[in-house]
């Protein structure tokens, strides 16, 4: 942790008088109060894990040690996080020690505390997972693409990696780390980490992280997966079935990472790669250091939905080289990131496709803030997640509000002023963490102040909704195809010629800005004439899906491929949408017999979401 917190030390100091607990320890507070990890950093903490597991696709069990570095401030106890883990067997420098697993929080999980001396460097828990695993995603052969093998991936963000290892579950401690991976032969493991280019005989993996990263970056996959090369530092893992058309989709990579290291400095990763997973991976992408982990519902054909890559890209600055302190401070991973994600875009393919993008991110914003209407303190940039799930913050208002606020300031004071305040701070904060008020003062420092400019900093992060100066995001191509929406809507004629030219984002705005009454004759004529109920680009379908489901509309057999598309793709944004829309239209019966058979295919995050949104 190279950076203290500077608000939180000075409060904390005044305070460390009445506070005489523990006398060996340093009064000097470095860490932010855990919200959603029982860890106690400033007592004990985390350095170095080396993890060593064997992982049994029969039992669906995985088992081994996880190996720490510690240092310790002079505390008796260690503390980690636990949640569904069958603890064994704990050692501190190598000596079996005693150890207690606290009472068990619905959300949190257990404390896994272990009793350690003041000289001790090391501890090591011996421990399986269990099947309640949230982390965990064990697929059988037929949900892969090719259907031979089975397939596992991991999902640690936010606070799921202490369901698959027991370990310090907070954003704000970082750690290096060395694994050993023992899987079945015909299967590779790739992870977080530098990774094998091909598999070994003995299905014996050995990785290594040597940048300090948070526990929720930390991850694994496990399939019949092959690796293909774009540049010296990009590439792509996929199933054998996928390899060549996910190879050409992203083959943009390293162009998109010259654009980002342009933008904002060196990429300090080293490697970027890709892995497509089965399609029931919950997220459009994740982040995970030198291998995002993505859906393979951005394989569109016509490398229309790549801006998930730029997205995934941009984190390895936003999120990954600069992480939240808790996740309090979301926004500013992922509003630095959307607003990175553009300007990248932006850069490889043009203004007109950025503002696309900015656009559509708009009118999603304007939905969350609909649905949140009830609950305005959760449309504020700086959240309160203190007792709920930190998933409660994964919103809309994060992304697209934080990247509204970033180029309503960029605006204001130049693009010139705003890459280079950028650029110095994602280096002053480098592989460490920060918060929103150390964002504040910086921001007020060496960008505001500097220039004489006022800005309503404030209302933009501690206030709900939108300020009234936000960037008002034009884009000529989208007001074209309102204008032709309108006028079919109006004379039931759409022109060929028109469309013919028309990008998926220029589709994914027509589609979803029909009006409330357009009529089942009219859905079934520009179905005839373009075939959405057959669309192959995800997106395109996703929304025509969303219409057709609102509006009643049941031709072409789009309530079978509905039913299909839901029983197949787990990204947890399109899934959740089309249960909404059955929600909205009063055919939740539909949509909970849809829900039986494809509950199963769904990782723990999409269901959890699902149940909720179902009532279940
Ligand atoms: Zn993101």
């Amino acid at each position: 942790m190279k950076k203290a917190l500077i608000l939180v030390l000075i409060s904390i100091l005044t305070l460390a008088s009445c506070q005489e607990t523990k006398k060996e320890i340093t009064s000097t507070k470095m860490y932010a109060v855990e919200l959603h990890s029982f860890a106690v950093p400033d007592d004990a903490v985390t350095t170095h894990l080396n993890l060593d597991i064997d992982v049994d696709f029969d039992t669906q069990v995985i088992s081994g040690t996880a190996s720490y570095d510690i240092t310790n401030n002079g505390a008796s106890q260690i503390i980690l996080d636990s949640k569904f883990l069958d603890i064994k067997d704990v050692t501190a420098n190598g000596v079996k020690t005693t150890f207690k697993l606290g009472k068990m929080n619905e959300k949190l999980g257990q404390s896994l505390t272990i009793d350690i001396k003041e000289s001790t460097t090391k501890i090591a828990i011996t421990y399986n997972t269990t099947a309640q695993t949230e982390a965990l995603q064990w697929l059988n052969a037929q949900q892969t693409a090719d259907k031979t093998h089975p397939f596992l991936f991991t999902q640690g963000q936010a606070i799921l990696t202490r369901t698959w290892i027991p370990i310090q579950d907070s954003p704000q401690i970082r750690i290096t780390y060395d694994a050993i991976v023992k899987v079945p032969k015909e299967l590779m493991a790739v992870m977080s980490a530098e990774n094998p280019k091909e598999k070994n005989a003995n299905g014996v993996y050995n990785f290594k992280m040597e940048q300090p990263i948070p526990a929720y970056l930390i991850a694994l996959a496990i399939g019949d997966i092959e690796y293909k090369g774009i540049s010296n530092r990009t590439g792509v893992y996929a199933e054998k079935s996928m390899i060549e058309k996910v190879h050409t989709e992203f083959s943009d990579m390293e162009k998109m990472v010259l654009a980002a290291e342009n933008l904002y400095g060196a990429y300090d990763w080293e490697q970027f790669d890709v892995i497509v997973l089965p399609p029931s991976f919950p997220f459009g992408g994740m982040e995970n250091p030198r291998l995002t982990f993505a859906t393979p519902t951005v394989i569109a054909g016509d490398k229309s939905l790549t801006s998930l890559v730029a997205h995934e890209l941009a984190h390895s600055w936003s999120g990954n080289l600069v992480t939240n302190a808790t996740w309090n401070d979301f926004w500013l991973n992922e509003g630095f990131t959307v607003y990175f994600e553009i300007r990248i875009m932006e850069a490889l393919y043009g203004k007109e496709r950025a503002n696309m993008l900015a656009l559509i991110g708009r009118q999603d914003l304007e939905d969350e803030l609909e649905a949140l209407k009830e609950t305005p303190n959760d449309t504020k940039l700086k959240l309160d997640l203190k007792g709920r799930n930190p998933d409660d913050g994964m919103n809309s208002i994060a992304y697209d509000k934080g990247y509204l606020f970033l180029r309503t300031l960029e605006e204001k004071v130049g693009r010139t002023e705003m890459d280079a305040f950028l650029k110095s701070y994602f280096k002053k904060n480098a592989f460490s963490t920060t918060n929103t008020e150390d964002f504040i003062t910086y921001l007020n420092t060496n960008l505001l102040e500097k220039n004489n400019i006022t800005f309503n900093t404030d209302e933009w992060i501690y206030q709900p909704g939108v300020p009234e100066n936000a960037a008002i995001i034009e884009s000529d191509a989208f007001s074209n195809v309102e204008k032709t929406l309108q006028n079919f809507i109006n004379t039931n004629k759409i022109d060929v010629d028109v469309t013919a030219k028309w990008t998926p984002q220029e589709w994914v705005h027509f589609v979803r800005n029909f009006p409330e009454d357009i009529s089942v004759d009219q859905m079934q004529k520009l179905d005839n004439t373009f075939s959405l109920t057959e669309s192959t680009n995800s997106y395109i379908a996703m929304v025509w899906y969303e219409q057709s489901i609102l509006n009643n509309y049941h031709g072409n057999n789009v309530d079978t491929n509905i039913s299909e598309f839901l029983n197949t793709v787990g990204r947890r944004w399109y899934v959740t949408t089309l249960f909404n829309a059955f929600a909205k239209a009063e055919r939740k019966q539909e949509a909970l017999e849809i829900y039986k058979t494809a509950r199963a295919n769904y990782h723990s995050v999409t269901a959890n979401t699902v149940d909720e949104m179902l009532g279940l």
